[in-house]
C-alpha cells in the first residue's frame, strides 16, 4: 500500500507540465544526502484513487500532471494509479523513481514520464550535467530522454 506525507503543485519537476507532486513515505532507497530522509518512514496517509481525486480538486483547471515521488516500495500500485491518472483522470501520470531500473516494457504504457535514479551528492541531481539521474518521456512504448531540458 502506499502512503503520502503530503502534496503540492510544482512547476519544475516535470517540463511544460503544471504538476501535482504527491511525496510518498517508506522509500527503501535510503541515499546518502537524501534531502527529505522522513520519507524513509513508514508514516502518512493510504494513497488511493478516492485520495487522488480529493487532492487534485484542490486545484481545478490548473494541474495538466501528477507525479508520485518515490513509491518504490510497491511499484505495481504505482503503476496502478499512473494508470488511473490516464486512462479515468486524463491528465499525464509521472513516477519519480530512485532507482536505476525502468518498468518492464509491457507497464510502461501507464507512464507518460520517468524520473530514474537515486540521489548521488557527488553527481548532483537533475540539473547537474554530471547526473547519474534520468528523466524520460514515454511515448508509444518508447522511452526519450529529456534530462537535458533541466540543463540551462
Ligand atoms: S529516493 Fe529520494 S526520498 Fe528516497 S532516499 Fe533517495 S533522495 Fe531520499
Amino acid at each position: 500500500m502506499l502512503k503520502y506525507y503530503n502534496y503540492d503543485i510544482v512547476f519544475q519537476e516535470i517540463p511544460d507540465e503544471v504538476t501535482l507532486a504527491v511525496n510518498l513515505t517508506g522509500c527503501p532507497v535510503h541515499c546518502p544526502g537524501c534531502h527529505s530522509p522522513h520519507l524513509w518512514e513508514d508514516i502518512g496517509e493510504p494513497l488511493d484513487e478516492a485520495v487522488l481525486r480529493k487532492m487534485y480538486a484542490d486545484y481545478p483547471g490548473e494541474v495538466t500532471c501528477i507525479c508520485l515521488m518515490g513509491g518504490d516500495g510497491d511499484p505495481a500500485a504505482v503503476k496502478q494509479l499512473c494508470s488511473y491518472i490516464k486512462e479515468e483522470m486524463h491528465l499525464r501520470s509521472a513516477w519519480w523513481s530512485g532507482r536505476d531500473d525502468l518498468p518492464s516494457a509491457d507497464a510502461l504504457d501507464a507512464f507518460d514520464y520517468i524520473k530514474t535514479g537515486p540521489y548521488v551528492a557527488s553527481l548532483g541531481g537533475l540539473k547537474s550535467r554530471t547526473t547519474n539521474q534520468h528523466l524520460y518521456r514515454v511515448q508509444a512504448g518508447s522511452l526519450e530522454d529529456i534530462t537535458f531540458r533541466f540543463w540551462r
